[in-house]
């Protein structure tokens, strides 16, 4: 293990570790054991300003850089992640509680979008026209945008970073990082990783910090675009304000999914699919299913089984190799998911596995909430209308798939959703109709590979383009029409109609 495990995260800042002696800190937790583990520092305006012209000084060479000799510092980038995924999914676990098994996953699902931006060269590739119109040719080429940045939650502090800057830097830009806060160090061990690789200086930053560093680099007229990830008032509150600014923005929000279990389905999946989906990573995924709805009679012979599964998961440190489910993030978000259980009670529904009070041998200060379990949700309760951000899975009945299909539509959120049939015109009507921006038949959680880009709708998604596939591409790059014309004389005269085609 290298730089990361230091007692205090700093930033990086021109490839090296840059400290603040004075800067405020804040506590990092290992939510499995509730202790402080190291401190992080907050950047204040002029750290970020400091990384900021960095970046700026890193763009010009970096963008004029053949981005074959881009990719191939990518290359070994992917390399050197390939052999450190382990150190960092180690720190994930640290810091965010999940089990061992789904960090290696989340840093496999990074580590594919490094792979996918290996290929920059064949996705820069303009279009051209030859003979647009007589001795004329037009093409279209794609272009950095300079200085760009990325601002991303706790959930993810592998992966989510990864949706953005091995797209933004391959495509010639170079970039900020700010992560979550409450995970500071993985970002630390994937900047030095990027050195190692062969990155030169400034072209990829991390400040550490709050709201002090994300108002910076919205306020700072050099970072030319933004891309967001986390809850939806901030994503909002970030797209409006880049926007504002002028910048590109792209801000996906929170996210309350759904997971429709049709008659006909298979109940075996959908049980196994509702319950890796709703208590996997304790429910702490933008992906996660957090509502089931049950259409007619398979209410009755799937809520024993999800009650019986979900009262056996098994809750422990997430480097106990047996453990299913961690800890949540913080005490605080311990509390606000025990605050929806019991708001969910009071609304009337009913409470069939309750995961409060919790107990973890030999972790008893550890952030932990149980499998949770609710029955007969209605929709103007607040545990069907809020994104909870925990192990709480609510099932809602309904008679028909209009009515269920209808429940969706009406949600303010739109990221991902699922259906569970064997009858194929019941799953195409489902995908053709549905209004959210990730849809999965029989499948759980659909995340797209890398190369088709993520993103959701309604509340879930501020902005025009998706994360990283060539939508990815497009966001970090402007596109640029270029017509030439060589003529062997001179053409005599100003033309004063609009040009045609000759
Ligand atoms: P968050 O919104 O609290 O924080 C996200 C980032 O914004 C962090 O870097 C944080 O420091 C910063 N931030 C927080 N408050 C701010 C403020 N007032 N002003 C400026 N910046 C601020 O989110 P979180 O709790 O870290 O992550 C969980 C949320 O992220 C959930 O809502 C989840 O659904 C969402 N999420 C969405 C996706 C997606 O792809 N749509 C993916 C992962 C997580």
């Amino acid at each position: 293990m290298k730089i990361t495990t230091t007692d205090r995260v700093a930033h990086w800042i021109d490839a090296k570790v840059f400290s603040d002696a004075s800067a405020q800190t804040q506590a990092v937790f290992n939510p499995a054991t509730g202790q402080v583990i190291r401190q992080v520092e907050l950047a204040s305006a002029a750290t970020v300003r400091q990384a900021i012209q960095s970046a700026q000084a890193a763009f010009a060479p970096w963008a004029d850089m053949p981005p074959i000799r881009r990719a191939r510092i990518m290359n070994r980038y992917l390399q050197l992640l390939n052999e450190h995924k382990d150190d960092l999914a180690k720190l994930v676990t640290e810091e965010h509680g999940k089990v061992f098994s789904d960090a290696q996953g989340e840093v496999m699902r990074g580590i594919d979008i490094v792979e996918f931006a290996c290929g920059i060269p064949q996705l820069l590739k303009g279009d051209y026209t030859e003979q647009v119109s007589t001795d004329i040719d037009n093409w279209t080429t794609r272009q950095p945008l300079g200085v760009v940045a990325g601002i991303t939650p706790f959930n993810f502090p592998c992966m989510v970073p990864m949706w953005m800057f091995p797209v933004a830097i391959a495509c010639g830009n170079t970039f900020i990082l700010k992560p979550s806060e409450r995970d500071p160090s993985a970002a630390l061990l994937m900047a030095q990783l990027l050195k190692e690789a062969g990155l030169p200086d400034g072209v990829f930053n991390v400040v550490q910090g709050d709201k002090v560093a994300v108002d910076t680099l919205l306020a700072a007229p050099e970072v030319r675009a933004l891309s967001f990830v986390g809850s939806t008032p901030i994503a909002h509150y970030i797209y409006q304000t880049g926007a504002a600014q002028g910048k590109r923005v792209q801000a996906l929000g929170g996210a309350k999914n759904h997971m429709i279990v049709m008659p006909d389905a298979n109940l075996d999946a959908a049980v196994d699919g509702l319950i890796g989906a709703a208590y996997g990573s304790a429910g702490e995924r933008c992906m996660a299913i957090s509502v089931a709805v049950l259409v007619g009679e398979i209410a009755d012979q799937i809520m024993p089984r999800l009650a019986q599964r979900a009262q056996q998961l098994k809750i422990g440190n997430g480097m106990q190799p047996e453990a299913e489910m961690g800890p949540v993030i913080t005490a605080a978000a311990k509390q606000r998911i025990e605050d929806y259980i019991a708001a969910g009670v009071d609304q009337g529904a009913t409470l069939v596995v309750d995961g409060r009070g919790v107990q973890v041998p030999g972790h008893e200060q550890g952030f932990f909430v149980g499998g949770t379990l609710f029955d007969h949700v209605t929709p103007d309760m607040t545990i069907y209308k809020d994104e909870i951000f925990g192990p709480v899975l609510v099932c809602v009945r309904v008679d028909s798939f209009e009515q269920a299909v209808q429940l969706i539509n009406d949600h303010e959120f739109g990221n991902g959703v699922s259906c569970y049939t064997s009858d194929g015109h019941v799953a195409r009507e489902f995908a053709r109709r549905i209004q959210v921006g990730m849809v999965g038949i029989n499948v759980p959680i659909p995340v797209p590979m890398a190369w088709h880009g993520f993103g959701g709708w309604k509340r879930s998604l501020f902005g025009d383009m998706h994360a990283y596939g060539e939508e990815g591409v497009r966001f970090y790059t402007k596109q640029k029409s270029i017509m030439q014309r060589w003529p062997e004389t001179i053409a005599a005269g100003a033309e004063f109609a609009m040009p045609v085609a000759k």
